[in-house]
């Protein structure tokens, strides 16, 4: 095992041995994760190019292991997933998210939007909606302020069943945004037949902004296409000016990234944008 920047700890070791037994160790560990407290959200502000306002944020899982530090989202969601976990957990951080959402909401941010990923999993499990409209209940949280980001792949797994669930999302008024676009290999014609109301352009091709001239292409045609299917667009990953000019330059509506912010805590959130004092 490895430690990688910023403190997050990934796996890595070239012996299967080694990788087996992590992944169990893992695998337990998770289960006691959501019991013990070690699970929290932390908050990405997302914001409006055209106002440079904050908007809402996008709801990140971290896990604090007792002993191994804070690990990636991208080690243990695909861990939670196969072992089914992933259902609770998931409805622990809507939980949180609308929660927290609510709590703003009341502080007199009331346009303020709160995406939450969903995994393949829940897309897949039948009472996902039923799950949601009672969490919203629950917390009070308003079903508009709530985002679901889909990714790609997960839509495309099985796209009619995902079609009908995340129809009937949208019907109780809950934004839906595609994630990670362009990672996948459907087509946005294709994707228009899903209730999307914003496509997220996949990190990897804002990276190649300024100098790769094939990223800049795909990512100002993606803009002009979502634009045309009156899908809002937001660049994810957004972590230079240069970026940040070409993006809004080309009709981008909305950035996410460490140019503008990091993912942090609900406090840090509030002290960076004031909401208590928001009137
Ligand atoms: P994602 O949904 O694409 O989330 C965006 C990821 O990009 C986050 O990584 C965020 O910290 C990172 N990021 C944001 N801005 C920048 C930037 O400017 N530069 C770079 N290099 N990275 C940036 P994070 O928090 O490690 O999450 C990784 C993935 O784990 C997420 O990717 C998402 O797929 C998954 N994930 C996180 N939380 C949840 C959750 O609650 N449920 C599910 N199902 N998946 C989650
Ligand atoms: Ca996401
Ligand atoms: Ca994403
Ligand atoms: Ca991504």
């Amino acid at each position: 095992a490895k430690e990688q920047g910023r403190g997050v700890y990934r796996f890595f070791s070239p012996d299967l041995d080694d990788r087996v037994h992590a992944r169990l160790q893992l695998e337990n560990d998770l289960r006691s994760a959501m019991d013990n407290n070690q699970l929290y959200l932390h908050y990405q502000p997302l914001m409006d190019l055209a106002s440079g306002e904050c908007i809402g944020t996008e709801a990140l899982l971290r896990w604090s292991h007792p002993e191994l530090g804070i690990i990636s989202p991208v080690d243990f969601i695909p861990v939670a997933e196969e072992t089914g976990l992933i259902l609770p957990i998931g409805n622990w951080v809507l939980r949180t998210a609308c929660t927290q959402a609510k709590k703003w909401f009341d502080a007199g941010k009331s346009n303020f939007r709160m995406a939450v990923n969903l995994s393949r999993r829940q897309l897949d499990y039948d009472g996902l909606a039923i799950d949601v409209k009672r969490i919203l209940e629950e917390t009070q949280c308003p079903a508009n302020l709530l985002e679901l980001e889909v990714t790609e792949s997960s839509a495309m797994q099985n796209p009619e069943q995902a079609i009908v669930i995340l129809n009937s999302l949208h019907e109780m008024g809950i934004c839906l945004a595609l994630d990670d676009y362009g990672t996948g290999y459907s087509s946005l014609a294709y994707l228009k037949r899903f209730p999307f109301d914003r496509l997220k352009i996949d990190r990897s091709f804002i990276d190649g902004i300024p100098t790769d001239a094939d990223d800049m292409s795909i990512v100002q045609t993606t803009i002009i296409l979502a634009r045309q299917l009156r899908l809002n667009v937001l660049a994810e990953g957004v972590e230079t000016q240069a970026q940040c000019d070409f993006l809004k330059l080309h009709g981008c509506d909305e950035i996410q990234g460490y140019l503008y912010a990091k993912p942090m805590s609900s406090e840090d959130v509030e002290k960076r944008f004031d909401y208590k004092n928001y009137s």
